[in-house]
């Protein structure tokens, strides 16, 4: 009698144990938190940011925002730090302390689940263009600099993120080579750029703009890109072809409204230099490009940006079970050691070397007028420089 008891306990506690589906594949407890991700001040939803943990193996356990800001993270039970990133979690990024509990489901306070931004960003003013107005919308800080500030390198490499709206530069570009030279060295060390329609005579060269392939100047090699100001005023069905962009923003296509003449075309893209975000649907025409490839290593070795980011590493983490691809964190300088030992790398998994990001969009925030859904995309090149 008694034994038939035992048998009966014991096929009970078996019965449980292999319905418990909060177990993952390696046996770890967990549980579920769940939140909303949002900006700093004004409390906008943040759509793809990065939730993630480690259990006491450094196993990463990790989710994305969706576009309301919502997530659901399945995390192991105990003590844990959580991780909310944008971008490569360099530039923004919140860390909070939460007890998980085995099988239970957690809301968290949407209070603790702000962005906060630990980048320090510069902003060089245009025309018809204020990107920093979408900036302050989000609650963020920028400070202005101007044109001729960037000739000098003191002023240049405190900033982890420089916006160079369109028509921003003074005179021809070709003259200025201090300025690009600056520029090259601050993204090979690790500073994003974002520039926009007439800007892009930053990055490969011309006058105020660029007229033509080839232009004299700009630090980003000729062949990887052409651009000329012939574009008219019209308004483009646009598709957008990265996935985690379409997801984040909760679109595929949008109208984006060109309303100057002049604006830069892209003519040619290498695409294994960049990645193409956004092009027109009609043409096929790039209209928004971003790459990680940029990286001169005569010019590596000039640390750039918020001292707030001086404990903090980005790496690529290696998933120990190579289920899945790897990932790219930032976390405590302090917890390299661990990571280095299931195979980690320093720096981001898609940039060479130490080299940031540069966006570059042939549209702009006309100040002052309704940019209708092209909006969304700009509030995502700002949280994920
Ligand atoms: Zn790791």
């Amino acid at each position: 009698m008694k034994k038939h008891l035992l048998i009966m306990l014991l096929s009970v506690l078996t019965l449980v144990s292999c319905s418990d589906d909060n177990n993952n594949s390696s046996g770890e407890k967990t549980g579920i938190l769940k939140g909303k991700v949002t900006t700093i001040n004004t409390h906008k939803a943040v759509g793809g940011a990065l939730v993630f943990t480690f259990d006491n193996d450094n196993n990463i356990y990790h989710t994305y925002t969706n576009v309301t800001g919502d997530f659901e993270l399945d995390a192991p039970v105990g003590d844990r730090e959580i991780y909310i990133q944008t971008g490569d979690g360099s530039n923004f990024r919140t860390k909070i302390d939460v007890v998980v509990q085995e099988n239970q489901t957690q809301q968290l306070e949407e209070s603790l689940l702000r962005l906060d931004q630990v980048a320090r960003i510069a902003y060089v003013s245009g025309n018809y263009d204020s990107i920093e107005d979408i900036i302050t919308s989000l609650g963020y800080v920028a400070e202005s600099i101007t044109f001729s500030q960037l000739s000098d390198y003191s002023i240049v490499s405190q900033y982890d993120i420089i916006f160079l709206n369109c028509g921003s530069i003074s005179g021809a570009i070709s003259s200025n080579p201090t300025v690009t030279n600056n520029l090259a060295n601050f993204v090979t060390n690790g500073g994003s750029l974002y520039a926009s329609d007439w800007s892009v005579a930053y990055l490969i060269g011309g006058g105020s703009n660029t007229t033509a392939c080839n232009a004299a100047g700009g630090f980003i090699p000729d062949t990887t890109l052409c651009s000329v100001d012939n574009g008219n005023s019209e308004t483009l069905t646009a598709s957008i072809t990265n996935t985690a962009l379409a997801n984040a923003i909760g679109l595929s296509t949008l109208d984006i409204e060109y309303d100057l003449g002049s604006w830069q075309k892209i003519v040619s893209v290498d695409e294994t230099f960049w990645e193409v975000l956004v092009r027109d649907t009609t043409t096929n025409e790039a209209l928004m490009i971003k790459t990680n490839n940029f990286y001169d290593s005569s010019l590596a070795g000039n640390p750039v940006g918020s001292p707030e980011n001086s404990d903090w590493i980005t790496i690529c983490h290696q998933p120990d079970d190579n289920s899945s691809n790897p990932i790219t964190i930032t976390i405590e300088a302090s917890s390299w050691p661990a990571h280095e030992a299931h195979g980690d790398t320093l720096g981001s998994c898609t940039s060479t070397g130490t080299g940031g990001t540069i966006y570059y969009t042939t549209f702009h925030n006309h100040a002052n007028e309704n940019i209708g859904n092209a909006q969304f995309i700009l509030e995502h090149v700002i949280l994920n420089l």
